[in-house]
């Protein structure tokens, strides 16, 4: 019953995670932005200017947005199924969230330099803290493998 009563929160929990990543990627993004436009390198260039900073913003804005819909599906379907029949989109925001959050502060620290690895911004605490998000409420290979089960029974039946 204890347990029972535990995998029915889980769903619920996860997207709940899900979104507070998405808040903190957001708040990662924007440091990383002000971070390369305030950067001097020389006179009148900042970090900005540099086409791997502008690769790391536009990929952190598309894997951003792309999450957040992945995640705005997924609570639409756990509104409108139920939890237990939005198993697979619950999987897939819980491993690709987790992914995109890391990505995303992993990258704003890196625009910081030595700064990102100081608690002088919240990077560092969020890259500490949040590093545990692939690994709890399931191992994001558990949700892989399950998720991948559950597709590949619908081919067996063919
Ligand atoms: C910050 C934090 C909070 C937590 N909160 C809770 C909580 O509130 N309640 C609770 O019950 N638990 C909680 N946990 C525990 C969490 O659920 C477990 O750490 C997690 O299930 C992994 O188990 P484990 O640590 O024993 O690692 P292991 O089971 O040894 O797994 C280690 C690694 O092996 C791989 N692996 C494991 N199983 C498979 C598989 N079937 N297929 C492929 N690869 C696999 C994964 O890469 C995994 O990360 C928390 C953990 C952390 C870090």
């Amino acid at each position: 019953m204890d347990f029972a009563i535990a995998q029915k929160r889980l769903g619920p929990g996860r997207i709940h995670h899900c979104m507070r990543w998405i808040g903190m990627c957001e708040r990662a993004f924007n440091l990383m932005c002000e971070r390369a436009v305030s950067r001097e390198l020389a006179d009148g260039q900042t970090l900005a200017d540099k086409q791997t900073i502008q690769n790391w913003i536009a990929e952190s804005r598309a894997e951003i947005n792309a999450a957040r819909l992945l995640i705005k599906d997924a609570a639409f379907k756990i509104d409108t199924q139920g939890a237990y029949k939005t198993r697979n989109e619950i999987s897939i925001i819980k491993f690709y969230a987790a992914n995109v959050m890391q990505n995303v502060v992993d990258r704003a620290i890196q625009v910081h330099g030595a700064l990102g690895i100081t608690d002088d911004t919240i990077l560092a605490a969020y890259y500490r803290h949040e590093r545990a998000s692939r690994i709890y409420d399931g191992a994001d290979e558990v949700h892989k493998s399950r998720l991948a089960r559950q597709i590949l029974k619908t081919y067996k039946s063919i």
